[in-house]
């Protein structure tokens, strides 16, 4: 009996370790796909000395520090391989004269790339067109490799924010930034002081922003809300908003339901009119940085309200990051509606390989056509691990963790190999071509 209790683990063990290694010919078919990298933030050229600011309207880095998760600690083997496949690294560890030797041929790569150098990484990663998600795109981040994906979490919060602003020591941060875009947006549309009224700020400060960021190059529209309040928006109460509008539009700090009835209204009508101007609606849901982000008020689930609007069905949403953390299974069933979207970056960087595997093997399991590869690559804060070694490691493991889905379920007799091999093709980028009505090239 104890020899076949024995027995019978070592069985399991040996036929889960098989289960998590990819078909060897689906693995390099996905490798050889031209990806269409559905969110990142890649940082633009900038001159010595120089900062760009832009790669995120709410960067993570002013905020009290927290520890990072497992995945993103420097010691990820994958940063490695990154080193060896961008760079020509010749080591197998991270000593500090090797990484001298790294970050010089780094810059000898840049140098001999010059402005063609993000294109030249985008190359080396697989990937044909990555949605750059940034205040402004910048030097070197040029269609087609990269298209843009500008912020409208600004619009929603035109009045004092305060109040708002009180919540965490992050959102005081976050609303500081947000008061400067509403500016810049207002400035770039010549608009010098906050209309009288919210019907005159709706068409003549949002519906003109809108209008100006689809001419200027948008291809989808951006909101990471749930690091400023939850996403349980409404259609609101309009005749609340207005009056709450109003009466603060010059002075005064509107209370949190009337402020809640303003956002609601703005968040109805930008869908509304992105649904017009044909911009697909980002939403941030799942996991987000900072030690006070409220991880409960980015459940996808709290966007039914939105998802189920039937004014709305001309706007498709995509819910980025596929409720990153505790939400990922919520998210399959919201890919029954029919503009509805998801996309597993962030998942790339956040969760080891097997476990991005299971995410994806569930998805694909309710809605293949719905769901989108990305990798939410970002600048790294360090010169040895920067955006071109995050832009590796997500791509590889997103790469590998979609190899052991589709294993495993032609394995479990849920598809046919072929089938495997065309669902691969649409996450890699046939859904994302779909999605924003492009050309396959
Ligand atoms: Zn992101």
């Amino acid at each position: 009996m104890h020899r076949f209790a024995l027995s019978f683990v070592a069985l399991l063990a040996l036929s889960r370790a098989r289960a998590q290694q990819p078909d060897p010919g689906l693995l390099s078919t996905i490798r050889a796909i031209k990806a269409i990298d559905n969110h990142s933030h890649p940082p633009a050229l900038t001159a010595t000395g120089q900062k760009d600011d832009d790669f995120d309207a709410l960067p993570c880095d002013p905020l009290e520090p927290t520890e990072p998760a497992l995945t993103t600690r420097p010691d990820n083997p994958r940063y490695i391989a990154a080193w060896k496949a961008l760079y020509g690294y010749r080591y197998n560890d991270a000593d500090s004269a090797h990484v001298r030797e790294l970050l010089a041929a780094k810059q000898r790569a840049k140098a001999a790339q010059g402005d063609r150098y993000p294109a030249w990484v985008l190359d080396k990663l697989g990937i044909q067109t990555e949605l750059a998600n940034r205040v402004a795109m910048g030097r070197g981040l040029v269609a087609p490799g990269f298209r843009w994906v500008p912020f409208v979490d600004a619009l929603l919060f035109p009045l004092d924010n305060s109040s708002v602003a009180k919540y965490t020591p992050d959102r005081k941060i976050f609303f500081g930034r947000e008061d400067a875009l509403l500016k810049r947006y207002m400035t770039a549309v010549n608009v010098s002081r906050r209309p009288a009224t919210l019907d005159a700020y709706l068409s003549q400060v949002v519906t003109p922003t809108l209008e100006r960021l689809k001419r200027e190059g948008a291809v989808a529209i951006k909101y990471e809300a749930a690091y400023l309040r939850p996403l349980n928006f409404t259609r609101g109460d309009k005749a609340v908003a207005d009056r709450a509008y109003a009466r603060y539009t010059n002075a005064g700090v509107p209370t949190d339901a009337e402020y809640t009835a303003i956002q609601d209204v703005v968040f109805h009508y930008v869908a509304a009119e992105a649904g017009r101007l044909a911009l697909p609606v980002h939403i941030h849901t799942g996991y987000g940085c900072g030690g006070y982000f409220e991880i409960a008020g980015s459940n996808p689930l709290l966007l039914e309200p939105v998802l189920d609007d039937a004014s709305l069905r001309k706007t498709k949403f995509v819910l980025l990051h596929g409720g990153a953390g505790p939400f990922s299974k919520e998210i399959a069933p919201l890919l029954m509606k029919p503009n509805v979207y998801t996309d597993f970056s962030e998942q790339t960087w956040l969760l080891p390989t097997r476990e991005l595997a299971r995410t994806i093997r569930y998805w694909l399991e309710w809605y293949p056509e719905k769901v989108l590869f990305g990798t939410d690559l970002s600048p790294g804060g360090s010169p040895a691990i920067d955006w071109e070694e995050i832009g590796y490691q997500t791509t590889t493991s997103a790469r590998d963790a979609l190899a052991i889905a589709l294993t495993e379920m032609v394995n479990e007799g849920e598809i046919t190999r072929p089938r495997a091999a065309e669902i691969a093709k649409m996450v890699m980028r046939g859904n994302a071509l779909r999605l924003y009505g492009w050309p396959d090239r």
